[in-house]
């Protein structure tokens, strides 16, 4: 009978003929090791996106709430990504999926979010990345 090695770690696999890895813990660090770049960048985002979307509602549980621009950093928000934005002429909201901000300062020039939540109005919105005025 030929002998099978654990395609992650090389340890010979007893057992089923027809297996390729020790056990569930090989068989995710193969796929992890052969994953395509692509697919990290892909999965980084998303968790940021994630992780802000988190932060975004833990810091506004009741959907409107402005907190310092600073606190949300300091947490961990990333200002970089999101998913979509807003134009109003009140300014550009950022969101992340449901929640988004919009940034505002208060009268001593401090830096905040306007916290809210997404409104079924704003599926209607078309948004339009060449018009620069609204
Ligand atoms: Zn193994």
């Amino acid at each position: 009978m030929q002998m099978k090695f654990c395609l992650s770690c090389n340890k010979e696999l007893v057992g089923r003929t027809d297996k390729k890895f020790c056990d569930a813990q090989c068989r995710s660090t193969h796929h992890n090791k052969n994953r395509p770049l692509h697919e990290i960048t892909i999965q980084k985002i998303n968790s940021t996106l994630r992780r802000n979307r988190s932060l975004l509602a833990h810091f506004s549980p009741s959907g409107k709430t402005t907190v310092e621009r600073e606190i949300l950093f300091k947490s961990g928000y990333n200002f970089d990504v999101f998913t979509h934005i807003y134009t109003f002429k009140s300014g550009t909201y950022y969101f992340c999926y449901d929640y988004g901000f919009l940034p505002v300062k208060d009268d001593n020039g401090v830096e905040k979010m306007l916290i809210v939540q997404k409104q079924d109005y704003m599926e209607n919105l078309v948004f339009n990345p060449w018009s620069t005025s609204n």
